[in-house]
């Protein structure tokens, strides 16, 4: 049961062969015996969660169920949930919990999916590994001496260690695909706009986007269902059409033009991830498409500028974690000002603090035009380079990450080594595109290899149609570490 799919599952639990209850109960379960290890999971409410499922089946009882009722899904703990704890992966709400929920937590909530549990992330979900996370660091389920990726570093174990069907995940900078890549899972990033960003609490509001993580595109599809959609109370969220997102799952890919951006290929990528990028592109032409050599000249820039807007915006945002209406407060201070730099020097952990150092300086008077600006600027030179691409080819095709998972421990004193990391997948961000993630094989150490496909705006559908056809062909997505 813990290996199989959504769609699987919810065919048992419309037939009434599984309950929910026990659905849920197997996978808390498995929570219990492996989390110790996997440290996928912040925290658990058995009785919230039970409580849920037990109205899922009485739903499912009445008639009255959809694809997703019944199921339990693990939510990233930065999706304010009520009356669960919302940390954020950070000290600073480690005490919080939540009087409202996120727009996505309503959306599955509505359809009666349980929510399963708060997944660990790396604190305010700046990071590449889950190392910086308060509650300690996840490991990868394929070898425990990895890291599983970040930020959304405990959606990606969790799904991967069979600890959830699903997961909820955040990309401001590659934050699902990253992980999923290098837990050997499927996860899409959406356009900017698609998935409201009301309740999920806030990095670099121009560039947060949340998205689903489970095993195959298919899944996914079922997920982004519930999750895309307008909500008046986000403001950069997009009025237009529900699509479903299973309709066209099985198109075929004849004709499909794929660009190769020939920046990403160059001698920072690792072998073994090219050599699983030249296997994919053998089974998309079996398929139909055609392949084409493109250029994103200013692929380059993307970091730089990507730390330059995302710190910017993240010391803005964090501004409002002062120890006065909610969250950590410094237990001894002896005025208000002392009480906010103890708060705040207590509370947030070293990458926070000097991404928050990073943005104020960027963002000073002096400063605001040599870097913020300039910064902006790249970012259309960065866009740009994306439509003049979409002008000739349908779709791109490149690596997910420069390498597979790399050891805890191993990029910690060196924070532009880490940032280096999202070198393939920032640059969507900045533009604002939807991006995908799905396995694609593993390294000769046996740690999985990701490959990402990134579409023009709002092509979602066909991105998710591209890789469940490649997953009709291979079975990376079926693979499972040993556990
Ligand atoms: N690793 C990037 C950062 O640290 C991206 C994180 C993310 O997408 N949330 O900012």
């Amino acid at each position: 049961m813990l290996t199989y799919s959504l769609t699987e599952l919810s065919g048992l639990l419309k037939s009434r062969k599984i309950s929910s209850v026990e659905l849920t109960q197997s996978y808390l379960d498995r929570i219990h015996q492996l989390n110790p290890a996997i440290n996928a999971y912040i925290s658990t409410n058995p009785e919230i969660s039970l409580n849920q499922a037990k109205q899922a089946d009485s739903r499912i009882a009445h008639g009255m169920s959809e694809p997703l009722t019944g199921i339990p899904v693990a939510q990233k703990d930065i999706f304010c949930a009520e009356g669960w704890t919302t940390t954020c992966g950070s000290k600073m709400l480690s005490n919080f919990i939540s009087p409202y929920d996120a727009h996505i937590i309503e959306k599955f909530n509505q359809t009666g999916a349980v929510l399963l549990g708060r997944t660990n992330m790396d604190e305010f979900a700046m990071g590449s590994s889950n190392e910086t996370s308060y509650f300690g660091v996840v490991h990868n389920p394929w070898d425990l001496e990895a890291v599983p990726g970040g930020s959304s570093g405990g959606s990606a174990a969790a799904v991967a260690a069979g600890m959830a069907p699903a997961a909820t995940g955040t990309d401001t900078g590659g934050s699902i695909r990253q992980p999923a890549a290098l837990c050997g899972i499927t996860g899409i990033k959406p356009t900017y706009g698609l998935v409201s960003r009301f309740g999920m609490i806030a990095y670099a509001s121009s560039l947060d986007q949340a998205g689903p993580m489970a095993r195959t595109a298919e899944d996914c599809a079922l997920l982004l269902n519930i999750m895309a959609g307008f909500d008046p109370r986000d403001s950069t969220s997009v009025n237009r059409q529900k699509e479903d997102y299973t309709a066209d799952l099985n198109r075929p890919l004849t004709g499909l033009k794929v660009g190769l951006p020939k920046e990403y290929f160059t001698d920072g990528l690792n072998p073994e991830i090219a050599k699983c990028i030249e296997m994919s592109c053998d089974i998309l032409r079996k398929e139909g498409a055609i392949l084409h050599e493109i250029s994103l000249p200013n692929s380059p820039i993307a970091i730089p500028a990507y730390y330059v807007l995302a710190s910017a915006e993240a010391s803005s945002n964090l501004e409002r974690y002062d120890g006065v209406r909610y969250g950590y407060r410094s237990p001894s201070y002896h005025d208000l000002t002392d009480m906010y730099k103890k708060t705040r020097a207590e509370g947030f952990g070293a990458e926070v603090k000097r991404r928050i150092m990073i943005g104020t300086y960027v963002l000073s008077a002096g400063y605001y035009d040599a870097y913020y600006i300039k910064a902006q600027k790249l970012r259309r030179l960065i866009a740009n380079d994306f439509s003049n691409a979409f002008k000739e080819i349908d779709v791109i095709l490149g690596p997910t990450s420069p390498q597979p998972a790399f050891n805890i421990g191993e990029r910690n004193n060196d924070p532009v080594s880490m940032y280096l990391s999202d070198i393939y997948t920032i640059a969507v961000n900045l533009a604002g595109l939807p991006g995908l993630s799905l396995p694609a094989g593993f390294s000769g150490q046996g740690r999985p290899i990701g490959i990402q496909l990134i579409g023009n705006y709002f092509n979602e559908a066909r991105l998710l149609n591209i890789a469940h056809r490649y997953q009709q062909v291979t079975d990376w997505h079926t693979r499972r570490p040993a556990l």
